[in-house]
Formats: structure tokens, C-alpha cells, sequence
């Protein structure tokens, strides 16, 4: 058995997902996934990394398109780490010297980083609808990525 996942997560730093938006983020998602096993929210004292699991692909420089290599990746990420969690510090590339944070970089698929965000369990939807994420942005009141975690 394989379960996937599809969250919302809030794109912009310092925005709140309060009760009332948690309700409504809750509501809207389960009228367009009304088969869904699970919606929820959560919310995190730091920032959670929310990935794609099993749709991993490759990660490439937003500026100038060059491959960024899985392994230093990974060290990057360890080394964003701090006692309160990511840190999202800006660092040169090696492609181009352009700076980005983890949470900048283009993921194939999507992946990214948030203190909260909704997630539908299983919504057997496929993938969100440009009107649906503008609908999940109204609703939570910033922008959001919208992540599909395939375990
Ligand atoms: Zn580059």
C-alpha cells in the first residue's frame, strides 16, 4: 500500500494560520476531495520541510538552470540547520554564485518549507487546479506551494 499526500503550505514567512482559516482551509479542501482519507492542518513552532517522497527528482538553480547535486544538497541542509531549526540562510551556488535558500531552490517536483499548512491524506484528485490554489491563497490569506508526497 501507498499513500499520497497533497499539502498547501504557507509560501510566505510570518503568516498565521489561525483557527478561523484553519477551519475554512479544512472545509474548502474537503469539498473538492470529499473521498479523502484525512484533512488536517498543522502548525509548528519552527519550519518543517515538506517533501515529495517517492517524486523526488532533481533540484536545479533557479537563476541560471544548473543541476545542483544531490550530495551537496544534502549539506546544505545539514548545514541550514540551527538549535530552532532551518535557518533558510541565503548561500552562493556553485553554478553561478547566485544566492538562494533551501526554500528558493527549484524542486522537481515541489518541495519547500513552512511553520503550517493543510494536507489532504489520499484525496485522490490528482493534481490542484490553478483556480484551487488561488482559492487555498484567498482563503489562507498568502501565497501557498502546493506539494504532492507520494510514500
Ligand atoms: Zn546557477
Amino acid at each position: 500500500m501507498s499513500d499520497d499526500y497533497v499539502h498547501s503550505i504557507l509560501d510566505e514567512l510570518g503568516t498565521v494560520l489561525d483557527s478561523d482559516k484553519r477551519e475554512a482551509a479544512i472545509s474548502y479542501f474537503r469539498s473538492i476531495a470529499p473521498r479523502a482519507d484525512e484533512i488536517s492542518t498543522w502548525s509548528m513552532e519552527t519550519l518543517e520541510f515538506i517533501l515529495c517522497g517517492a517524486n523526488f527528482g532533481t533540484i536545479t538553480c533557479p537563476s541560471c538552470g544548473g543541476a545542483f547535486a544531490a550530495d551537496c544538497w544534502n549539506d546544505r541542509m545539514d548545514s541550514d540547520v540551527s538549535e530552532a531549526g532551518f535557518t533558510l540562510t541565503r548561500r552562493a551556488m556553485p553554478c553561478c554564485g547566485a544566492e538562494f535558500t533551501l526554500h528558493d531552490l527549484a524542486y522537481e517536483w515541489p518541495q519547500g518549507f513552512a511553520p503550517s499548512g493543510v494536507r489532504a491524506m489520499n484525496p485522490n484528485i490528482g493534481k490542484l487546479s490553478d483556480e484551487q490554489r488561488a482559492r487555498f491563497e484567498s482563503i489562507i490569506g498568502c501565497r501557498v506551494r502546493v506539494i504532492y508526497e507520494h510514500l
